[in-house]
C-alpha cells in the first residue's frame, strides 16, 4: 500500500528537529522507520511531513556508563544495544532483550527510542524499562523532561511523551553488583514482538534468602507492568523451586491481561507464570543448584 502525500527533511541538528517538529501540524519524527512506515502505509498514520533523524547520530546515538546509569541514546539501534560490551556486561537483561528483537532487519534499522516513543504494548523494552527504573529523557523547545518508566507508559500506543517532544535517551539504574539480570520471551512466531516477555533481576543477602528482587512483563496486557505481586511473595524467602512457583502463580495479577486472535486472555496469563518461574530460575540459578 502507499502512504498519503507527506514532506520530507533531514533534520541538521537537535534544534532544528524540535523546530521542524513544532512548526508543522501533523510532523512526525522518522528514526528506523520500522512502525511508523507501516502505519502510512496502511494510511492508519497520515503526517504532513516527516522530520528525519538519520543525521543526529553524534548527537543521540551510542551507548555508555555514567555513575549507576547506563545511558543509551534514542539513534541507537538494537542490534547495537545487543553487541555493546558496556551493556552485556552491565545489564545483560537488556542485551537479552535486544538480541531477541524482531528479525535481523528489524533490530539492524529499529532505534530504542522509536520503540520507547512508539510504545507497542508487545514491544521488549518497557519491561526492561520497569525492571530498571529507567528514565525517559525527552527534549521539547521548553527544555529537557525527564519522566520516570513507571508514569510513562499509559497503554497501547500511548505515552506521556509530551506533544513536539523528541526522546533524547533513555537512562537506566544499573542493579547493585551480584545482582542476576534476565530477560525471558515467548515471541510471536511471525513478528517475533512478545506475547509475553519478562524482565527480572535480583539477589539473595548472607542469609540465603532474597534480599532484592525486580520483575517486569510486557506483551500480556494493554500496557507493561511492574509484578509487584511476585516480587512480594519472594521478597524474604529462600529461592527454592517451590517458592519461586509459588510467586510466579501471581505473574499476572498486576496486569490488565488481554487476548488477541493469537493467544486468549487465559493463555496468556499461563504464558506470564510459565515464563516468570523461567525467569526467576535464572536470576537465582547458583541458590536451586
Ligand atoms: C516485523 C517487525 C517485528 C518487530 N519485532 C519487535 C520485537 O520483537 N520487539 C520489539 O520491541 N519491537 C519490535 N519491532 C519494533 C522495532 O523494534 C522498532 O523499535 C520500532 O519499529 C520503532 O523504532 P523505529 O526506530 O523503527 O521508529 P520509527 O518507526 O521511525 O518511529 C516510531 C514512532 O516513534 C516516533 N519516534 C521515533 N524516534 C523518536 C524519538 N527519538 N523521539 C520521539 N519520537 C520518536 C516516530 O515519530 C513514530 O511515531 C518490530 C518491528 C517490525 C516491523
Amino acid at each position: 500500500m502507499i502512504p498519503s502525500a507527506f514532506a520530507y527533511s533531514r533534520a541538521t541538528s537537535l534544534q532544528d528537529a524540535l523546530i521542524q517538529l513544532q512548526s508543522h501540524e501533523d510532523a512526525k519524527l522518522l528514526a528506523g522507520g520500522h512502525s511508523l512506515l507501516p502505519l502510512m502505509k496502511m494510511r492508519l498514520a497520515t503526517p504532513s511531513k516527516l522530520v528525519d533523524l538519520g543525521g543526529l547520530k553524534e548527537e543521540l546515538r551510542g551507548v555508555r556508563r555514567e555513575g549507576d546509569r547506563l545511558i543509551v541514546g534514542a539513534l541507537t539501534t538494537h542490534s547495537e544495544v545487543a553487541h555493546s560490551k558496556v551493556v552485556q556486561e552491565s545489564l545483560p537483561a537488556l542485551s537479552e532483550a535486544a538480541r531477541q528483537v524482531g528479525d535481523l532487519q528489524v533490530r539492524n534499522r529499529g532505534t530504542v527510542g522509536g520503540n520507547i516513543a512508539h510504545a507497542d504494548p508487545a514491544s521488549d523494552l518497557p519491561a526492561i524499562a520497569l525492571a530498571f527504573d529507567a528514565e525517559i529523557v525527552v527534549a521539547t523547545l521548553d527544555g529537557t523532561e525527564v519522566i520516570p518508566a513507571h508514569e510513562y507508559f499509559l497503554g497501547p500506543l500511548l505515552t506521556a511523551l509530551p506533544e513536539h517532544g523528541l526522546v533524547t535517551h533513555v537512562s537506566f539504574v544499573l542493579p547493585d553488583p551480584g545482582t542476576q539480570t534476565v530477560y525471558e520471551k515467548y515471541p510471536h512466531p511471525a513478528s517475533g514482538y512478545a506475547v509475553v516477555g519478562v524482565a527480572a533481576a535480583g539477589g539473595v543477602g548472607t542469609d540465603g534468602t532474597v534480599s532484592h528482587i525486580r520483575v517486569a512483563i510486557t506483551g500480556a496486557g494493554e500496557v507493561a507492568y511492574r509484578a509487584s505481586a511476585v516480587e512480594s511473595a519472594l521478597a524474604g524467602q529462600t529461592p527454592t523451586e517451590e517458592t519461586i512457583r509459588a510467586a510466579a502463580a501471581q505473574a499476572a495479577a498486576d496486569g490488565d491481561i488481554a487476548g488477541d486472535l493469537f493467544a486468549s486472555e487465559e493463555y496468556r496469563r499461563h504464558l506470564c507464570q510459565v515464563y516468570t518461574a523461567r525467569a526467576l530460575r535464572r536470576v537465582f540459578a547458583s541458590q536451586l543448584a
